[in-house]
C-alpha cells in the first residue's frame, strides 16, 4: 500500500503532546493523550474530585458513579462485562495477580516473544514454565504449542500482539489448543487492545490483561478481565479496605470480584481517564485504527526493504510495530541521531533497546533493535522524517 492511501485518524491536533512537529514513533511504549482524556482527568482531579464507595455526600456518590461508569466503558471496549473487569495498576499487575492467586498453580506455557511482565511474574510465583518456540518470521508457533501442551498445563499465557515484532496471535486457535488440554488462556493484550478490535467473549479467552497508558489513557491504571467463574474462584491477593465483606480479628470475609482484588482507595482519577480514553478509541473505531496502522507498517516496511543496509524483523502482517536494524549502527546511536533536528524535518522519537523482551533478543541474536511504532495520530510525515533521519545517520556513520 502506498503512503498516499494512508488515512489520518484522530489527527495530531487532538494531542497537545505532539505540538511543535515532533515525530513520535514510540506509541508501543506509551501513547500520547488526546485533549478529551486530559480534560476528563483534569475535571476528575479538580471540580469533581472526591473519594469513591465510602462517601455519604453527593459529590462522593457522583464520583462513585463516574468510577463505575469508567469500568463499564473499559469492559465494553474489549467486549466484557464490568463485573468481570478488575482495575489494576497496569498489565504487569494484572498478570502478577493471576500468577499469584490462580488456584490451580502448576505448569504454564509461555512463548519466546513475551514481554518480561509475562515471564517474571510466573517465575516469582513458582510456576513451572515451558516456552513455545517461534516461527521463522517471528510468530508464536502454534503447531509447536499443540505438540507441547499436556493436561499438566493449567495456564497458557501469550501476547496477543508482540511489543517488539507486532506479530498477531491466532487467538481462536490458541484458545482451542489450550482448552483442549483443560488449560485456561491468558492473553497479554497490552499492545493489542490499542490496535485491534478485541472481543473477549467472541475470542473465547479466559483472562485479558492491558494497560490504559498504551490506549491513550493515563499511567498507573490497567485492567484484568477474567471470566466471572474464574475470578469468583480466586482468593484475594492484597488485603485492605474496599476488598472486604466483614472484618473481625477472628475471621474476615471478602467482597465479590472485582472489588475483592481492588484493595485500598483505587486510582479514581486514572480510572475516569481510562474510561474517557475508551470512549475516544471507540469513537474512532479499532477496525479503522488497525487498518490505519497496518497501512503505515506496510509503507514503512516497503521503504526500509528498498535499502540494502536494513534488516527487518517480524512478520509482514504486523500490528502497528516495526523492529529493524541498520547495518553498522547501534540502535541507541540511531535513536540519538533521530532525536536531533534534521533540516526541514522535526525530531523523531523511536525506541531502541531490548524492549523488555530479552529472551526474544537472544532468539533474534541481537542485543537490541530499533523499533518504530504507530498510533492513531501517526501519518506520512512521521514516515518521511524517519526515513530522512535514517539517511542522515547513514551519512554520519558512512
Ligand atoms: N506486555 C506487553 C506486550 C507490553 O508491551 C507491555 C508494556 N511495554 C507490558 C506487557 C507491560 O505493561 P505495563 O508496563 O503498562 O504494565
Amino acid at each position: 500500500m502506498s503512503t498516499a492511501t494512508l488515512s489520518r485518524l484522530g489527527g495530531k491536533a487532538d494531542f497537545p503532546g505532539l505540538a511543535g512537529g515532533w515525530h513520535y514513533l514510540d506509541s508501543a511504549a506509551t501513547a500520547q493523550k488526546p485533549q478529551v482524556v486530559i480534560d476528563a482527568v483534569s475535571r476528575a482531579l479538580g471540580t469533581d474530585y472526591a473519594t469513591v464507595h465510602r462517601g455519604v455526600y453527593a459529590r462522593s456518590a457522583e464520583m462513585t458513579l463516574a468510577f463505575e461508569a469508567a469500568r463499564e466503558k473499559v469492559a465494553a471496549l474489549i467486549g466484557g462485562q464490568s463485573a468481570e473487569l478488575v482495575f489494576t495498576r497496569g498489565a504487569t499487575e494484572a498478570i502478577n495477580l493471576v500468577a499469584y492467586v490462580y488456584p490451580a498453580k502448576g505448569r504454564v506455557l509461555l512463548s519466546g516473544l513475551e514481554h518480561h511482565s509475562n515471564i517474571v511474574p510466573w517465575q516469582l510465583a513458582g510456576w513451572q514454565i515451558d516456552v513455545c518456540p517461534l516461527t521463522a518470521d517471528g510468530r508464536i508457533d502454534l503447531d509447536a504449542a499443540e505438540a507441547m501442551l499436556t493436561p499438566e498445563h493449567t495456564i497458557v499465557a501469550f501476547a496477543h500482539v508482540s511489543n517488539v515484532l507486532g506479530s498477531i496471535l491466532d487467538v481462536p486457535r490458541a484458545v482451542e489448543l489450550a482448552h483442549r488440554v483443560g488449560a485456561k488462556i491468558l492473553l497479554d493484550g497490552c499492545q493489542a487492545a490499542a490496535r485491534l478490535p478485541v472481543d473477549v467473549a467472541a475470542l473465547g479467552c479466559d483472562f485479558y490483561a492491558f494497560s490504559a497508558h498504551k490506549l491513550y489513557g493515563p499511567t498507573g491504571i490497567g485492567a484484568l478481565w477474567g471470566r466471572a467463574e474464574l475470578l469468583d474462584a480466586m482468593p484475594p491477593w492484597q488485603g485492605g479496605g474496599a476488598m472486604i465483606d466483614r472484618v473481625t480479628f477472628a475471621a474476615t470475609t471478602y467482597a465479590p470480584a472485582p472489588q475483592r482484588f481492588e484493595a485500598g482507595t483505587p486510582a479514581i482519577v486514572e480510572a475516569i481517564g481510562f474510561g474517557a480514553a475508551a470512549d475516544y478509541v471507540r469513537s474512532i473505531g479499532l477496525e479503522a485504527i488497525h487498518n490505519h496502522e497496518a497501512a503505515l507498517v506496510a509503507a514503512l516496511r516497503e521503504q526500509l526493504r528498498r535499502r540494502n543496509d536494513v534488516t527487518l524483523f517480524g512478520p509482514e502482517e504486523s500490528a502497528g510495530i516495526v523492529s529493524f536494524a541498520l547495518e553498522g549502527v547501534h540502535p541507541h546511536d540511531l535513536g540519538t541521531i533521530l532525536d536531533e533536528a534534521n533540516g526541514d524535518f522535526g525530531r523523531v522519537a523511536i525506541r531502541a533497546g531490548h524492549h523488555c523482551a530479552q529472551p526474544l533478543m537472544d532468539h533474534l541474536g541481537v542485543a537490541a533493535t530499533a523499533r518504530a511504532s504507530f498510533g492513531i495520530y501517526s501519518d506520512e510525515s512521521d514516515l518521511a522524517a524517519l526515513i530522512a533521519g535514517i539517511e542522515r545517520t547513514r551519512r554520519i556513520f558512512g
